[in-house]
Parts: C-alpha cells; structure tokens; sequence
C-alpha cells in the first residue's frame, strides 16, 4: 500500500486539499506533518498546529507536529531577507520545509512526499514542484504535483474552513514577507506581545479559545465560536514619579496618552471602599492608591478615558508627581466567544471567559475550563450543560455584551 506522507502549512490550506487527497488516493495511507520553522512569531506557529490538527482530527487523518526550527530556517534564507514574496527567500523556503518532510517520509516508511502549498493561490504551484521533485528524487521517493485549486478548489478550500470556522492568517508566515505588507503602519498587530498574559483580543486569547476547542471536538462536543470586534486599547510606556522618585505602578486600561509630561500636585485625596483616589491640580490624570499593586479589571466599558494610574505608594496631599503615559487605541480588534455543547437551549450554562491581564492573572488556565468539560460531558452531550467562554471579559465584560 502507498504510504504518503503530506507535508502541511495551516488548517486552512489543508482542509480542501487532505480531502481531495483522500478521494484521488483511496487505498494509500496518508499521514500529515505540521512544519513551518518560518512562521513568525510562535504563538502563531502555534495557532496553525491547532487548526491543523482540528483539521487531520476531522478526517481522521494522524498528524505530526514537527519542531519549531526557527534558527535553521533563519540561517537558510540569510542574505535573501530582502527578497518579495515569490521570490528567491520563498524557494529557499519550499526547500527546507519539504527537505525535512521528506527526511519525515523516509524514516516513517513512506513512499510519496507531497504538500498542502500547492493549495495557496499566493505560491508558485512551477516552483514548488521544481523544488518538491528534486527533494523528493534525493530521498528516493515520488514527489505528487498535484495543483488543488483546479476546479473550483479555491472556493471549496474557502467554503470548508468558513463552515469549520478556522483560523484564517492574513499573512505568508515569515517576518520577511510581513514587514513589507505592513509597511505604512507603525503598529504590526501580529508582531505584538506586550505582555506574559493573554490580552484582550490578542492571539494568546484566540490561541487559549482553539486549544479549548480542540480538547472539546477530541471529544465528540460540537463547538461555534462567534467573532466580535472591539476597540482595544494598548499601554505603549509609562512613567510614574512621585516627589523625583520613580513608582512601580499599572495603568487602568482605556486610560489615553498624556501629552509631553505632566507635573502636578496632590491636591486631594479621596477614601474609597477598597482604595483612595489621589485627583492633582491640573490635566485630568488620577492615582488609584490601593494597598496591594495590581491591575484592576474594567466590569463597565469605559467611556471616559482619562488617564487613571495606580500606585501601593501612600500618597499625600501636597506631594508632587510627575506622570507620562503613552497607550494606542486600536479600533478594529477582533475576539470570539465561543460555545461549547448546545448552550441556548440547555438547562445550565457554565461561563468563563478566555483573557487575562498583562501578568496573566485574573483569569482562567486551560486545566481549569478542560475539567468543567470532563465532569459535565454527559450532561453536554445531553444537552442539559452549556458552556460559554466569553472574549474580552476583563475590560469591560465585551465579549457577553456583544451577545446581549
Ligand atoms: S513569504 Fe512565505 S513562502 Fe516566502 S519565505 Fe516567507 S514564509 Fe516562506
């Protein structure tokens, strides 16, 4: 029998092509291998494994993950960083992805290398068989060329992710061939990780939401997710000074720029229940001072945006402060809720939600939301329990508002 062995990019790119495999091949056994060492950065490696193994799970179909080679592929296209999409750095590409692949085939029996590339209308289909032939003959195996967006492909590969609602990137994968799509803009949303957490609307949120579901359709449970746009906000920098010396301090989300640096003095100080509030004499800034530094999460979205810092540093009237806050206000983010079992018509809905605050505290961990899914499985599948994990939840409780 004919083993294949498919080397694969993304969830996207193999969920047509894997099919049409199983169709034209139906008596070779096909096993995927996940290798793409030029995606950057690695929670969007991450993010294609996921949605590649959703994918391989549907159809049945073993797949492996192979290493993150980020220093071999950077070392490979050395001196070709400057080259356009299609270009030489692309070749170069081709060949380390399926020189590895092919090593895969052979040490796992195989006897036919192909790959999921030749679905990308953005890939030369020429230069990848050029490049998978010559890889191949090396390794004694046969290269199959098989160019799946013929017949309508493309629109069955568009057609199948939208209803298995993967994860569809909007860039090649490597920094080289992002840098110059983006080259007007001053942020490059898929180059940020401000911080250890998972962010409102950032891909560790969405990342957290595919491995849940993933874990949840391993086992049987349907699944949706829902897409919500938002407008997140960023802390870019921050300086907090108080009598010339400098504070550990947070900043409430959604708090705007200071322009230049503003110098002020404690004019009041006001008790609150669980903090004092600090207001100066002059901008609209304010000093949350609680007895514990930490960030506090937003159960309103906030409309005012005035610059709000918080400090364990106990202030005084008269002290002078000195306070400088960059942050971005992003309007057209994007975060999903997503809903595991039959949530709207089941008698009990579990709820969590997927972000954290920069520290990654406050919110859930994976284990937390996969055992809720293993000691309710039955009454899922029943249909009694339905579990929500909302987007967007601690700056402003987004993600339930966009339902409500
Ligand atoms: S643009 Fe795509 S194919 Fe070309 S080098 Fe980058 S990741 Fe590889």
């Amino acid at each position: 029998m004919d083993k294949i062995l498919v080397h694969i990019c993304c969830g996207v790119d193999s969920v047509y092509a894997l099919r049409k495999l199983k169709e034209d091949f139906p008596n070779s056994e096909l096993i995927g291998y996940f290798y793409d060492p030029n995606i950057h950065p690695e929670e969007e490696f991450e993010l294609r494994w996921i949605e590649t193994k959703r994918v391989c799970n549907q159809l049945g179909i073993e797949c492996i993950k192979g290493d993150y080679d980020l220093d071999l592929w950077l070392s490979s296209v050395k001196g070709l960083e400057n080259e356009p999409e299609r270009g030489e750095r692309c070749t170069v590409c081709h060949d380390v992805r399926l020189t590895k692949s092919a090593e895969i085939a052979k040490e796992l029996g195989c006897n036919k290398l192909t790959t999921v590339l030749m679905m990308s209308p953005k890939k030369d289909f020429e230069v990848l068989k050029e490049v998978g032939e010559k890889v191949a003959s090396e390794y004694g195996l046969e290269f199959l060329a098989i160019d799946f967006r013929k017949n309508g492909g493309t629109e069955k590969m568009n057609k199948l992710a939208k209803e298995s609602e993967l994860y569809h990137q909007n860039y090649c994968g490597c920094i080289f061939g992002l840098l110059p799509q983006r080259q007007f803009s001053d942020f490059i949303p898929e180059l940020i990780t401000f911080s250890k957490g998972r962010l409102a609307g950032s891909r560790e949120e969405l990342l957290f939401i595919k491995q849940i579901r993933l874990y949840a359709e391993s086992n049987g449970i349907k699944c949706k997710e829902k897409d919500f746009s938002f407008i997140g906000w960023r802390l870019l920098s921050s300086v907090c000074k108080v009598n010339k010396d400098y504070v550990n301090h947070k900043v409430l989300p959604y708090s705007r720029t200071i322009k230049g640096v503003l110098r002020a003095i404690v004019s009041k100080i006001e008790e609150r229940e669980d903090f004092k509030i600090a207001y100066l004499n002059k901008g609209n800034a304010k000093i949350y001072i609680l007895n514990e530094l930490k960030e506090l999460p937003l159960s309103e979205p906030r409309i005012f945006t005035d610059p709000v810092f918080i400090v364990d540093t106990q202030l005084k009237e008269g002290d002078k402060v000195e306070l400088q806050l960059k942050s971005e206000f992003i309007p057209d983010m994007v975060s999903q809720n997503l809903y595991i079992g039959d949530v709207e018509s089941s008698e009990r809905k579990l709820e969590f939600y997927s972000d954290t605050d920069s520290d990654g505290n406050n919110g859930y961990r994976l284990e937390d939301i996969i055992s809720a899914i293993d000691e309710n499985k039955e009454d899922i599948e029943a249909g009694k329990v339905g579990i929500v994990v909302y987007g967007v939840e601690l700056v402003g409780r987004l993600g339930r508002r966009a339902i409500s």
